[in-house]
């Protein structure tokens, strides 16, 4: 018996990274998942790879029709829909003041509309179920800043305190949500901000207390028990996964 059998859960930007690991842990876990991203090719092979009752999904968060097309396939796969993982994100790094604005378009559109949409999408079939829960991935970098990530830092903000009002908004059905905030975490997306700086990536290992970066199934533990039964009495809450790196 899994905590999370008979579940099911989307989980957004699942095709590789952390987002990969935690579909993986979610469905190790007994739940049936919809491996969701804009790469239809990460999104299926992941799920293949997972097996079981796990399905590969396309899906562009910034587009609320390829979103409500995710949302009525998982639910034509899965009857119901438990769990909404928003970990689909997105940042280029770089001086604030040097910064283009078609980039923070690209930005907010991803980590802070991607939210949005899914969230519209997906709650509405919670209500009418009687329940459900969410758990968004932020960043650190919303709690205490991060040099170079000003507009990234502005999105995950907000999705932090959306993800609060929604809580208060939601909780009279029994849906919880709650945001878990990765620090620097050892995936494609980090490699590529870090590509070239190896002196500052050594840096940054060690001001962390646990000297190494975060691994993806470190997040991935974290946002299973938010997912989880065991988590059902949390609501409105932001967690740090940082090695201690922040301590909020
Ligand atoms: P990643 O780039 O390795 O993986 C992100 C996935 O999201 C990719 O598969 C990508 O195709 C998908 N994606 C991008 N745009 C999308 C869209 N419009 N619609 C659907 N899917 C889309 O990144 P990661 O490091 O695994 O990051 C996962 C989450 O964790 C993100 O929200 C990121 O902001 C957050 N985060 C990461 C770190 C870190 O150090 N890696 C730190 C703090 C927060």
């Amino acid at each position: 018996m899994g905590r999370m059998d008979d579940r099911s859960v989307i989980v957004t930007g699942a095709g590789r990274g952390i987002g990969r690991a935690i579909a993986e842990r979610l469905a190790a876990e007994g739940a049936a998942v919809a491996v969701t991203d804009v790469d239809e090719d990460t999104a299926t092979g992941t799920a293949a790879e997972i097996g079981g009752k796990a399905v590969g999904i396309h899906a562009d968060v910034t587009d609320p029709g390829s979103v409500r097309a995710m949302v009525q396939r998982a639910r034509e796969e899965f009857g119901r829909i438990d769990g909404l993982v928003n970990n689909a994100g997105w940042d280029k790094i770089g001086p604030f003041v040097d910064s283009d604005p078609a980039d923070w378009d690209r930005i907010i559109r991803i980590n802070l509309y991607g939210v949005l949409h899914t969230s519209q999408a997906v709650v509405p079939v919670m209500i009418a179920q009687g329940g459900g829960t969410v758990v968004n991935i932020a960043s650190d970098a919303a709690r205490v800043g991060s040099s170079g990530e000003a507009v990234y830092s502005a999105a995950k903000g907000g999705v932090i305190s959306f993800t609060k009002t929604l809580a208060r908004e939601v909780a009279r059905h029994g849906i919880n949500a709650n945001c878990v905030c990765p620090g620097p975490t050892d995936t494609p997306l980090f490699s590529s901000l870090f590509e070239g700086n190896d002196r500052l990536r050594d840096a940054l290992v060690k001001a962390i207390p646990f000297r190494r970066l975060a691994r993806p199934d470190d997040l991935a533990a974290t946002v299973a028990f938010f997912a989880s039964p065991d988590a059902t009495y949390l609501t409105g809450q932001t967690v740090s996964v940082s090695g201690g790196l922040s301590m909020v």
